[in-house]
């Protein structure tokens, strides 16, 4: 029998009648032949106000403590669902995330699924009943209750229908060997407020329009980069474990967007998605030794304490002195200033940090193969008199951090520049292709080398361990410095407009501020365009008042990580600049996102780079 797991959000349970409705939902696949899994959200805003609750007695609840009370969110949640669907004369049952085991890691506030047992709900299914279990929250091997981070619900839904689809009985997903359990016919739906994904935040910019299809790549990089409306990790898992996601609305019937594996179609465009994230916090580190291992001593004791830094700007540097740029989520900066700061003290270096400033990111597999995306960006955000305070490149996504004043315009405009309020051929199925038709067509999910990742996953030691698929290494690209660029709006702008005049695709860009009013640019170019990438940007160089210095080096390499989930899982980046580190090798650049983390490196340690990753990552 085909299973379905259904997710209601909090403002789809957040009324008696919309739990009804919810409930009637449910029924009604179950009365179409399927069997069926209800996962609920807290009510409402319920989450919210009983963090409110807990500020009134503590500004420091320990994390602990505070998952204790926001499990109950969802536990009232279940129970009243139950009662609907029963009241309306189906069997139904509710569990909370203790009750059928799923087990995580004891990061309070923020766990990780480690486990997932099927076998209550098989039991319950198996008597036809409807299974209604608790979103957000898990319990970890000593028993405490965890619970997975804000917006975790939709992680539950997409790992049971996961662990629902790959295995049988007991055993878990790592030792499962090639089973698929109930297979192809497991599907999840997220039931939300809004009627699908779309090109960017509806509330913020109504202009945005629906998607019909995104692909889990451009999904969890969305997601990854702001767009509230999936849990990032929740991509992972339906990536990695092939699991057909669609989101869709709790209140109509209208189709909502699939999350499916890419398709030649989503290369039309460049962009599919634009996003914000208004709360960031900025940390410069100034004047560390520009040696190898700093890197790696910084981001792991960062690591250590589970928090996962979002952009990370690392500049080439000069006169044996570097500086790193990173952002967090503003909720993570006092956490992260407390590692940072006696590091730096150890280092001899300064640390600065912003609090004002927002991240607004353009996503889209198609920036692959389209060239000028990052030059239109940063037009459009300079034609907007938005200055650029960081910029860090992934291969689908481009990010800059702007201050949190100018955010909501930044977003606009590159929704605009992209033309993503205008309908386009990418942003529907190919003609004659019915959407419910994609999940059944799906080829296994294969990562950009052709390799199966679910087979990859069955190498897993727990659920939520993260997937390094392949390690890569390039020496065809040069980099372009420019040091003391004024840190003006317009200026990055320019120079990618001289570059692009000379016809040269440029790929990985990094921008980070480096002194007071003064910004670093790195960027990379095909080794054959370096000389004359170089001489354009010199030109620009000297126009400025004062002139900006350009450095060109042509001895690099870069090497790339690539995987699912590679910026959310904090110990990615701590074993890559581990690896490196430990053998010596100086980073140059550091550039991150959700599928790719990438290093620039000299370019005679290059092969050695290379072997050292491979074997931190276990990859062939
Ligand atoms: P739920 O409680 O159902 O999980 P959320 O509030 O977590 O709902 O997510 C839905 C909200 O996500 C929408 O109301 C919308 O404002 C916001 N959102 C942010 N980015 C997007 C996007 N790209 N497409 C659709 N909704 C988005
Ligand atoms: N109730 C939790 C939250 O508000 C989990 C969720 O809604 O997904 O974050
Ligand atoms: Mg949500």
């Amino acid at each position: 029998m085909p299973l379905v797991v259904q997710k209601f959000g909090g403002s789809s349970v957040a009324t008696a009648e919309r739990i009804m409705r919810a409930a009637r939902r449910a029924i009604n696949a179950r009365q179409a032949g399927s069997q069926v899994i209800v996962v609920v959200s807290a009510r409402g805003d319920t989450t919210d106000e009983l963090i409110e609750l807990a500020k009134e007695i503590t500004d420091r609840p320990p994390a602990r403590e505070m998952d204790m009370l926001l499990a109950t969110g969802e536990q009232i949640s279940i129970a009243l669902m139950a009662m609907a669907i029963q009241t309306l004369g189906e069997k139904a049952i509710s569990f909370t995330g203790a009750q059928i085991g799923i087990v995580t890691d004891s990061y309070h506030t923020k766990a990780r699924i480690k486990n997932i047992s099927t076998q209550r709900m098989r039991q319950a299914l198996d008597e036809g009943k409807i299974v209604i279990v608790a979103g957000f929250q898990g319990i970890d091997e000593d028993y405490n209750i965890t619970t997975l981070g804000r917006g975790g619900s939709d992680t539950t839904a997409v790992a049971l229908a996961a662990v629902m689809k790959h295995r049988g009985q007991e055993s878990g997903i790592s030792q499962e060997s090639g089973d698929r359990g109930q297979g192809s016919g497991v599907g999840c739906e997220i039931y939300t407020d809004v009627d699908g994904v779309y090109t960017t935040d509806p509330r913020i910019v109504p202009e945005a329009r629906k998607l019909d299809a995104i692909s889990y790549d451009e999904m969890l990089e969305l997601a990854s980069v702001g767009a509230g409306v999936m849990h990032s990790r929740s991509i992972e898992f339906a990536k990695k474990f092939d699991v057909p996601l669609q989101v869709r609305s709790s209140f109509t019937d209208t189709e909502g967007t699939w999350i499916v594996p890419e398709s030649e179609w989503m290369h039309e465009v460049p962009v599919c998605g634009a996003a914000i994230v208004k709360d960031e916090a900025r940390v410069g580190i100034v004047g560390v030794p520009d040696q190898p291992g700093i890197s790696h001593r910084i981001f792991s004791a960062i690591a250590e304490q589970n928090i996962a830094v979002d952009m990370i700007a690392q500049n080439v540097g000069s006169g044996g002195k570097a500086s790193i740029g990173f952002t967090v989520t503003k909720n993570e900066l006092p956490n992260t200033l407390a590692v940072v700061r006696p590091l730096a003290a150890l280092l001899g270096a300064a640390v600065e940090h912003a609090e004002e400033v927002s991240k607004v990111s353009i996503v889209g597999t198609g920036m692959r193969t389209h060239t000028g995306v990052a030059e239109r960006m940063f037009a459009a955000l300079a034609d907007a008199g938005v200055n650029m305070k960081m910029i860090t490149t992934g291969d689908i996504k481009i990010s800059v951090l702007v201050d949190k004043s100018d955010g909501v315009k930044a977003l606009r405009s590159v929704h605009q520049t992209f033309q993503l309020d205008k309908p386009r051929a990418g942003a529907g199925l190919p003609v004659g292709v019915t959407p419910a038709a994609v999940p059944a067509r799906a080829p296994a999910v294969l990562d950009d080398n052709g390799r199966d990742l679910a087979a990859i996953t069955q190498q897993l030691s727990s659920m939520e361990d993260i997937v390094v698929s392949d390690v890569q290494l390039s020496t065809d690209q040069g980099t372009i410095t420019v040091f003391n660029l004024p840190d003006q709006p317009g200026n990055c702008s320019k120079v990618f407009q001289a570059v692009a005049e000379g016809g040269i695709v440029v790929d990985t860009i990094v921008q980070n501020l480096s002194g007071p009013g003064r910004a670093q640019l790195s960027f990379s170019v095909p080794a054959a365009d370096l000389d004359r990438a170089g001489a354009l940007t010199h030109a620009f160089a000297q126009k400025l008042n004062p002139p900006a210095q350009v450095v060109a080096d042509a001895h690099i390499a870069r090497l790339f990580v690539l995987g699912i989930g590679m910026r959310t899982h904090t110990g990615v980046a701590r074993r890559m600049f581990g690896a490196l580190a430990e053998r010596g090798i100086n980073i140059r650049m550091i550039n991150t996102s959700e599928v790719r983390v990438s290093v620039v490196v000299d370019q005679r340690r290059g092969e050695e780079a290379l072997a050292a990753l491979k074997t931190a990552f276990n990859v062939g």
